[in-house]
């Protein structure tokens, strides 16, 4: 059931299957002149239904609405071919609309998992991940066409004039949209509450981390009431919980920089893969070894664009070996 946030603004909240994320929250804004649908979800019958359900029950014509897409993962984007009309404009940033389009090369996925393969990842466990692969699974099946959107562009609803905020980190072009009058932030997976969103490393950016952690510190500066998140509940207290994100990942990269002091003192030198095994999951497994393929597969990204930052700021050097990476702390000189 659709609930109203604020006057002309509706969270559609749409279940994910076999997703620990558990709901993306879509959001629909009412202009006068034409509507916006902020995500979608996955492309798969259960979500589409509970999506047309909600809009039918606010009373909203796809044929009156554009829908803004925050980023390219498939609990955003993937059913917005199937419920966009011919009549509508579909938003999204340059950068993540190249990465969606890239990704439906054939050869996309080898790239992704040569860099693995570098960060330690076995042969075995990337083909077993390939079959588990969720971004793959609930993706349209064909790329929706999309109008390219720049940070400081507005969109103009009629009644109610959005502005978009580039935040990249998340993914290389992750877009939030603002609304001065009401100071809200529609915040897409920048800031969520309970759970911290998932930095990896991309191609496109040499520093995820060091680059989503500047589109934090730029939000926390803009007077805000609410931000209203894809997953979880609104963020009522946004710049604490911007704080808290960026002390966050402060102590994880305090945790990595201890790994890799330690195994200064063993002698051996650790690749991506392995770092990431002594770092702390909050998963409920009993040690690395039993983490599901996938899981493994974010922590390593999550290790991976860790190691980029402290690179970036010069704690940290790696160097090749055999096609493997190997980390070691940058002693001052
Ligand atoms: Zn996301
Ligand atoms: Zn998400």
């Amino acid at each position: 059931m659709p609930e109203q946030i604020t006057e002309n603004v509706y969270l559609i909240s749409i279940p994910l299957e076999n997703s620990p994320l558990k709901n993306l929250n879509a959001y629909l804004v009412r202009g006068r002149v034409r509507n916006l649908l902020i995500d979608t979800g996955y492309y798969t019958k259960s979500c589409i239904d509970v999506m047309r359900g909600c809009l039918k029950e606010i009373g909203v014509d796809m044929r009156e609405t554009d829908i803004f897409l925050t980023h390219l993962h498939s609990d955003h984007c993937g059913m917005a071919g199937a419920i966009a009309s011919s009549e509508t404009t579909v938003y999204m940033s340059p950068a993540d609309s190249r990465h969606l389009r890239d990704s439906y090369d054939p050869g996309f996925l080898d790239q992704t998992e040569a860099v693995y393969l570098s960060y330690g990842f076995s042969k075995e466990e990337l083909i077993e991940n390939r079959k588990n692969n969720p971004a793959v699974a609930y993706r349209q099946p064909v790329l929706v066409p999309s109008v390219p959107v720049y940070d400081g562009q507005v969109i103009d609803l009629g009644g109610t004039r959005l502005t978009c905020v580039s935040t990249p980190g998340h993914t290389p072009g992750h877009m939030c949209l603002y609304d001065p009058e009401r100071k809200i932030l529609f915040a897409g997976d920048h800031i969520i509450y309970d759970i911290t969103p998932n930095i990896t490393s991309w191609t496109e950016m040499e520093d995820a981390l060091g680059t989503y952690l500047d589109s934090l510190r730029r939000v926390r500066g803009l007077d805000m009431k609410l931000a209203l998140s894809a997953h979880r509940r609104p963020v009522s207290d946004s710049r604490m919980r911007i704080d808290q994100l960026l002390s966050h990942h402060e102590a994880r990269l305090e945790d990595v920089m201890r790994i890799l002091q330690m195994q200064g003192g063993s002698g051996i030198v650790m690749n991506c893969y392995q770092i990431a095994s002594y770092m702390k999951w909050s998963i409920r497994a009993r040690n690395w070894e039993e983490f599901p393929v996938v899981q493994k597969f974010f922590a390593v990204g999550e290790a991976a664009s860790h190691l980029d930052h402290l690179i970036a700021l010069n704690k940290v050097r790696r160097e090749c070996s055999e096609g493997i990476y190997y980390y070691h702390v940058l002693q001052p000189a």
